[in-house]
C-alpha cells in the first residue's frame, strides 16, 4: 500500500470528536487535484437503488445484468463467463458460495452482505487493507445503541458465520466493519467509458470503500469535491479524485459534505443524524440565517408583518421553535409545522406541471411563503431551467426570447444564494453555469434571427454584445468544472461540448465583429 501521506498536501490529525482526520499541510489552491486513490475494496451495489425494474447487478463488471446467466461455480448472478472469471468475484465470494450453500437470492441488502464478506476476506487476502480498515472511524459507540445497526449486524454475523461458514472473525470485527462501510462507503453508478467515453454506455453500480477519502470529515460549508472515474477491461477498476474547491489554508481541515449541501439544515442535519450519526454543529448549522442567505427562512406567518421571517430560536437543536426575526407579535412556530410545509411544497413541486405553471406554483411560494433565497426555490428554479432547456430549441425565435430570458434569470439567482453557501469548482455551480451560458447564447441568438434589416442589426449589436462576452467567459468556467466529473457522465458530456469553437458561437463572433 502506497503511503501516499507522505507525498500529499495533507496529515493526518487526531482529535477526540473526529477521529483521524486529513489537515493540510501546506497551502492548497482552489482547484488544485488533492489526491487520487483507487478503493481499498470494490462491492456491487444494488440496483433497486437506482432502478427499481433493472434485474440485478453483475458480480465481476457492476452493470445489470441482461440475461439469466449464472455463475458456474457458486450460481449467483453474472453477464456470463468471462464475468464469473473477473478477480473481484472469483477470488472472493466465489470461492466461499460454491462450498457453502448459500442461496443466490439478488436484492440491496444482499449485495451490501457481499462487500461486507469481501471487506472480511482482507483480513487474510491482504493484511495491510484490513489494517486501513481498522483504524477508520466506524461511530462504534453510538451504532451500538441504535436498535436497526445491531439488528442487521447480527444477520450479518449469522451470514458470515452459518451460511458462509466464517468461524475467525468476532461480531466486534464485524460490527466494526459493517459501520465502516455503512458510513464511508462511496455509491455509484458512473458508466462505463471502456468502450468510447462519447457513447452512451452502461452504467456500473458499486458500492466503493477508499483509505484517504474516508478521512476526510464532514462541514457543511466543504473546501473540496469528489469525482469517482470508472475504467474496465478484464479487470474493473475505479478511482476517486479529492479536488480543492476553495483555498485552503495551511493547518485547516480538508473536509468534504456527506450530505447534498444544497438541502436546508432542518433536512441536512437530520439525515446526518440518522444516516452518519454525526450531530452536526459546523459554522453553517449553527447560524440560523445561513449565512445570512435565509436559505430556509419562511416568510412570517403575521399578515401585517411584511418583511419579517421565521428562523428556528436555537438552530442546533432540531426540536426549537421558530419566531420571526422582526419580533412581532406571531407566536413561535413548532419545527413540525415547518415540516408539514416543506413536505406539502415539494409535494406540490413533483407533480407535473407545463413549464408555465410551474413558473407560476414557483413565483407563488417565492413571493408569499417562502424567501426568495429558500433552498426550495433554488430546488425549484434548478427543475424549470431543466424543463425549459429541453425545449428551447424546439420552438421559433420569437418564443425562444421570453424562455432565455427566464433561463438567465433562473441560473443568475440561483448563482446568488450558491456563491454564499456553495462556492467554488462544484458539480451544482457547474450545472447553473451551463444553464446561464445556454440562456444567454439563445438569447443573442435568437435576437440576431429576429433582425428584419441593418437598424434592427445595429440596435442588437449594441444591447446584446455584453450578453455575449459574458457567454465566453462563463464557458471557459463551466467546462473547466464539468470535465471534473466521472467520464461519461451527462455533466462530462456537456461539458466536452462546450467550446468557444462552436458553429453557434463562430456565427455570434462574426455577428458582433468579434475576434477570439
Ligand atoms: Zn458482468
Ligand atoms: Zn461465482
Ligand atoms: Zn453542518
Ligand atoms: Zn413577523
Amino acid at each position: 500500500m502506497e503511503n501516499i501521506t507522505t507525498r500529499l498536501p495533507c496529515v493526518i490529525q487526531r482529535n477526540g470528536c473526529n477521529g483521524e482526520h486529513l489537515v493540510a499541510s501546506r497551502p492548497i489552491r482552489e482547484g488544485e487535484l488533492i489526491f487520487q486513490e483507487k478503493p481499498l475494496v470494490t462491492g456491487p451495489l444494488g440496483v433497486a437503488f437506482c432502478e427499481p425494474k433493472a434485474f440485478s447487478t453483475c458480480l465481476g463488471c457492476y452493470k445489470t445484468i441482461p440475461s439469466l446467466y449464472r455463475c458456474s461455480k457458486c450460481g449467483f448472478p453474472v453477464c456470463g463467463l468471462q464475468c464469473e472469471n473477473m478477480p473481484d468475484h472469483a477470488n472472493y465470494e466465489c470461492k466461499i458460495f460454491a462450498e457453502s450453500p448459500v442461496n443466490p437470492v439478488v436484492n440491496p441488502s444482499e449485495y451490501e452482505k457481499i462487500k461486507i464478506l469481501r471487506i472480511l476476506l482482507l483480513k487474510e487476502k491482504c493484511p495491510e487493507k484490513w489494517k486501513l480498515i481498522q483504524s477508520l472511524e466506524s461511530r462504534e459507540s453510538i451504532r451500538r445503541q441504535n436498535f436497526c445497526a445491531v439488528a442487521t449486524d447480527i444477520a450479518l454475523y449469522k451470514f458470515i458465520k452459518q451460511e458462509c461458514h466464517l468461524t475467525e472473525y468476532d461480531f466486534d470485527e464485524l460490527h466494526h466493519v459493517s459501520g465502516v462501510s455503512f458510513i464511508h462507503s462511496f455509491p455509484t453508478n458512473c458508466p462505463d467509458v471502456s468502450d468510447s467515453p462519447n457513447h452512451v454506455s452502461a452504467a456500473r453500480y458499486a458500492s466503493l470503500l477508499f483509505y484517504n477519502a474516508s478521512l476526510l470529515s464532514h462541514d457543511c460549508f466543504p473546501n473540496t469535491r469528489y469525482a469517482i472515474h470508472a475504467s474496465s477491461g478484464k479487470n474493473s477498476s475505479y478511482s476517486i479524485s479529492v479536488i480543492a474547491t476553495r483555498n485552503i489554508a495551511e493547518g485547516e481541515p480538508v473536509t468534504t459534505s456527506y450530505v447534498d449541501p444544497t438541502l436546508g439544515t432542518f433536512e441536512r442535519r437530520e439525515i446526518l443524524r440518522e444516516r452518519y450519526y454525526i450531530t452536526c454543529t459546523c459554522e453553517r448549522c449553527s447560524d440560523a440565517s445561513e449565512f445570512n442567505t435565509f436559505y430556509s427562512a419562511i416568510k412570517c406567518k403575521n399578515l401585517d408583518c411584511h418583511s419579517g421571517y421565521l428562523l428556528p430560536i436555537f438552530p442546533l437543536d432540531s426540536n426549537s421553535e421558530w419566531r420571526c426575526n422582526k419580533n412581532c407579535s406571531e407566536m413561535p412556530t413548532s419545527p413540525n409545522w415547518i415540516a408539514s410545509l416543506i413536505q406539502e411544497v415539494r409535494s406540490q413541486a413533483s407533480m407535473s406541471h407545463s413549464w408555465e405553471t410551474f413558473d407560476d406554483m414557483l413565483e407563488k411560494y417565492r413571493t408569499t411563503v417562502l424567501h426568495r433565497n429558500h433552498y426550495l426555490v433554488v430546488e425549484m428554479q434548478v427543475e424549470l431551467l431543466k424543463m425549459i432547456e429541453k425545449f428551447i430549441h424546439q420552438v421559433e425565435s420569437s418564443q425562444q426570447i421570453p424562455l432565455a430570458k427566464k433561463m438567465v434569470e433562473l441560473s443568475r439567482s440561483s448563482l446568488a444564494v450558491m456563491d454564499v453557501i456553495y462556492p467554488g469548482c462544484n458539480t451544482f455551480r457547474g450545472r447553473l453555469l451551463y444553464y446561464l451560458h445556454e440562456g444567454l447564447l439563445a438569447l443573442c441568438l435568437s435576437r440576431v434571427n429576429e433582425c428584419a434589416d441593418k437598424t434592427d442589426q445595429e440596435i442588437v449589436r449594441k444591447s446584446c454584445k455584453k450578453h455575449f462576452v459574458e457567454a465566453l467567459e462563463i464557458i471557459r468556467e463551466a467546462r473547466e468544472i464539468l470535465l471534473l466529473e466521472s467520464v461519461g457522465t451527462i455533466d462530462w458530456k456537456n461539458g466536452t461540448i462546450l467550446s468557444t469553437e462552436s458553429p453557434r458561437i463562430k456565427s455570434l463572433m462574426a455577428f458582433f465583429s468579434f475576434k477570439n
